[in-house]
């Protein structure tokens, strides 16, 4: 499988070449969350596309190291303690925790390593300590250490490589001292931050004085620890490009004179129907919300899973409610297939590989994910056809399932089956949400019925419904 993606560097679509040696360890790093509320449904889009990007590594065959930070202290972070009167550890936990519960819930992978801003200091007080030595860096008066731009373009590094900046307009020396700032203040940065009375309990020591880290230099130093001063591949949602990445490079290379990350890849922003998020206009949503409304974990992955990374995702509640309709689609036939593949020893060798080839195609040219749908749908409808025919032997059912599970590893979709419950019992439950949704209640009831002369009732949970013993 040659894997294409669009690399923000090169602002086009490329073959995705990991710089190690078939079978060693392919680099990935996202950004990870901001811990000083509950991740909102913005947040879950970049996070869930950056575990289809994972899944995909791993489906073309790489060994990926996925790592992922945990930022527990910058700006909104220390405003939000202070407003609370706990401690920092106190207050990022909470939410640190909540991240995990929901991205389980989600079925993320979780990455191998989710290293923590503050317990990684020392690393980052070495790193201002380099680009000091080196000359880009510099104390300010107030015992602060800043980037310069001047000095870093003077070695012939770039800055501005992932989004034109005009840097004309830029006046030498000129400050930015919080975390975050748009690229109309393009100026020297913070890498380092000194004490002052706002931040109470939250400050280290350092050469400098007492002070606390730079957001940006954070993930330089986290990244480069964990994956080496180059790797593979390093992504984040498209308002990451500038400043936090575009810092991120300029203080990693400025550092170590070597190129930081062979690949960039952006996902779009999500807007809830139609509107940006906002707690004002009522379409702000975390995880949390959208499962007291009823809706599952599964059923937000797949809405989030179905639009194209690089594009703009106008997430809404009628699409949710289209999303639980075509899980049931893959649920029923699914289930069908297990119903009549459990007394097959094998799959059947020849079982025709269509669903993986062309699955595997879409995703390869540059995760067109609408491609890799429209190529499950389509086994979808083949299969049911294909079992209403009675034209499937066990083997052959195996046999698709067998191939439905690779792709599932990929999409992370798939109900798991609950292997405490006979085959044929599952897809009694399975034909039974057909009926009900489509309204065909007096089948469902008779289903129902059955069910109960077999000893099994059924429960309608938020996680869909379940069989339990009588
Ligand atoms: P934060 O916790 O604010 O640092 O954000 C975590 C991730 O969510 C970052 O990669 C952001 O780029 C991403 N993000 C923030 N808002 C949105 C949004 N509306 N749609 C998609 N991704 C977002
Ligand atoms: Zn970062």
């Amino acid at each position: 499988m040659v894997l294409k993606l669009f690399n923000t560097l090169t602002r086009s679509v490329q073959e995705f070449a990991p710089s190690a040696i078939p079978g060693l360890t392919t680099g990935m790093y996202c950004c990870g969350p901001t811990v000083y509320d509950y991740a909102h449904i913005g947040n879950w889009r970049t996070f869930v596309f950056a575990d289809l990007v994972r899944r995909t590594l791993e489906f073309a065959g790489l060994n990926v190291r996925h790592v992922m930070n945990i930022t527990d202290v910058e700006d909104k972070i220390i405003r939000r303690v202070q407003e609370n009167g706990q401690t920092l550890r106190e207050f990022t936990g909470r939410f640190e925790a909540a991240f995990f519960d929901d991205l389980k819930a989600l079925n993320c992978l979780l990455p191998h390593q989710t290293p923590r801003a503050t317990e990684h200091i020392p690393e980052i007080v070495a790193l201002i300590e380099r680009l000091v030595a080196r000359g880009i860096a510099y104390p300010a008066g107030d015992g602060s250490v800043y980037f310069s731009i001047a000095k870093y373009r003077g070695c012939g590094c770039c800055y501005g490589q992932l989004l034109k900046l005009n840097l004309e307009e830029l006046r030498v020396g000129e400050r930015v001292a919080t975390d975050e700032y748009d690229k109309e203040s393009v100026a020297d940065f913070a890498l380092w931050k000194a004490r002052v009375p706002g931040d109470g309990a939250v400050f280290w020591p350092s050469p400098w004085g007492e002070g606390r880290p730079g957001w940006h230099i954070e993930c330089s130093a986290m990244s480069m620890k964990a994956l080496g001063e180059t790797f593979d591949l390093h992504l984040g949602g498209e308002d990451l490009k500038f400043p936090h990445h575009e810092d991120e490079i300029a203080q990693s290379e400025g550092a170590t004179g070597q190129p930081f990350v062979k690949h960039w890849l952006h996902g779009a922003h999500l807007l809830v129907e139609g509107r940006k998020m906002s707690k004002s206009l009522g379409n702000f949503f975390t995880l949390r919300d959208l499962l007291a409304k009823g809706f599952t974990g599964r059923e937000v992955r797949y809405l989030l899973l179905t639009a194209h990374y690089r594009e703009t995702f106008n997430f809404t509640l009628d699409g949710l409610a289209g999303a639980k309709s075509a899980l049931a689609r893959i649920d029923e036939c699914v289930g069908k297939l297990r119903a009549l593949a459990a007394p097959a020893a094998a799959p059947a060798a020849t079982a025709p590989a269509g669903l993986l080839t062309g699955f595997a195609a879409a995703l390869a040219n540059d995760l067109n994910i609408s491609a890799a749908w429209a190529a499950v749908f389509e086994w979808v409808r083949d299969t049911n056809k294909r079992l209403a025919e009675n034209a499937l032997t066990p083997e052959a059912a195996a046999a698709a399932l067998a191939e439905w599970e690779r792709v599932d590893a990929v999409l992370g979709v798939g109900a798991k089956p609950d292997l405490a419950i006979p085959p044929d019992l599952m897809a009694l439950l399975a034909a039974r949400q057909a009926a009900r949704q489509a309204r065909d209640f007096k089948r469902s009831d008779a289903i129902r019925d059955e069910l109960k002369a077999k000893g099994w009732t059924i429960e309608d949970t938020p996680g869909g419904p379940k069989l339990k013993k009588i």
